[in-house]
């Protein structure tokens, strides 16, 4: 076979998928990218790949799959719910020997650092199914221990959820999943594609999140604590924290005035630090002693 410039010598994917008849399931999220041009734009969003370990979830027909090797992963590790794929999958492992593992599965039931189990340094890489890409976010975003098994992610959401990660404080996008990834990590929107780069197309715009994890998050805290604070203030976003925070602590006026907070601050004005460091003060558990 006669093989492009810069490509991989397997075939175009749009053959791929009529090949295999892997017409796209909307129940499992599936807007796929056919054009390698552009996933491997998104596997170089995050850096040098070389000698790296790839988590991919939902490689699909492996479009993201193949630019991850092309790029220089050492291994890709990839865990895909639809058996259909299966066939067209193993065709790519075949072509890069002992570099692509496959786990048929769900990944909302993978021990990811169990899947992992050590080695060299760890990507997570995806095009999620964007009905769960919220839940497996904020899963890897509280990964205990701290550093996580990972030192990067590269992410594709709905633009909707990319910019709600990365907003910043008096923004209507500014929530929970803002303050938890800009406690834990360095988060920056990578690239934005338009709805007609997938197939079939979504009716929204979609974004690549580059996470960098931070070894150290800054005011330490509990993650679960600090998710009990962002739950009761970001629950009753319009209200004062005084009264939001009635939720979480019976003495919110202490625990404020202890955080150097004025009580009659809202939730969309707190920073990140300052959302941190409501939790340190929980964490120390002696207000009520007060
Ligand atoms: N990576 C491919 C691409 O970029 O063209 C496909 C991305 S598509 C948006 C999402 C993929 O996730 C699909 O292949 C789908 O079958 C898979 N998927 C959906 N739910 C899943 C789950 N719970 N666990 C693992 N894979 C899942």
């Amino acid at each position: 076979m006669k093989t492009a410039p810069g490509s991989d010598g397997l075939p175009p994917l749009r053959d791929v998928i009529g090949r295999y008849e892997l017409a796209a399931k909307k129940s499992l999220g599936q807007n796929f990218l056919l054009d390698l041009n552009l996933t491997r734009k998104i596997a170089r969003a995050g850096g040098d790949l070389s000698g790296r370990t790839v988590i991919e979830v939902g490689p699909g027909p492996g479009g993201l799959t193949r630019a991850l090797l092309m790029e220089g992963a050492q291994r890709v590790i990839a865990v895909e719910r639809d058996e259909r794929c299966l066939p067209a999958l193993a065709e790519i492992s075949s072509r890069y020997p002992g570099q692509l593992d496959v786990h048929s599965g769900d990944a909302l039931d993978i021990d990811w650092s169990k899947l992992v189990g050590g080695g060299p340094p760890v990507t997570i890489a995806a095009n999620l199914p964007y009905n769960i890409a919220s839940v497996l976010l904020t899963g890897w975003l509280e990964t205990e221990p701290w550093p996580p098994w990972f030192d990067r992610m590269v992410l594709m959401f709905q633009r909707e959820v990319a910019e709600r990660i990365v907003a910043q404080p008096r923004s209507k996008a500014y929530g929970r999943l803002s303050v938890l990834a800009q406690w834990r990590t360095e988060a920056r929107i990578a690239l934005h594609l338009p709805p007609e780069a997938f197939t079939p197309q979504p009716k929204v715009a979609s974004a690549v999140v580059d996470f960098r994890p931070i070894a150290k998050p800054e005011p330490s805290c509990r993650v679960a604590t600090l998710s009990r604070v962002t739950a009761a203030a970001f629950g009753q976003r319009r209200k004062m924290l005084r009264s939001s925070l009635k939720q979480l602590t019976a003495m919110p006026e202490l625990l404020l005035r202890e955080a150097g907070i004025a009580p009659e601050r809202r939730a969309e004005d707190l920073s990140v630090a300052e959302f941190a460091r409501l939790a340190q003060i929980v964490d120390r558990g002696d207000l009520a002693r007060r």
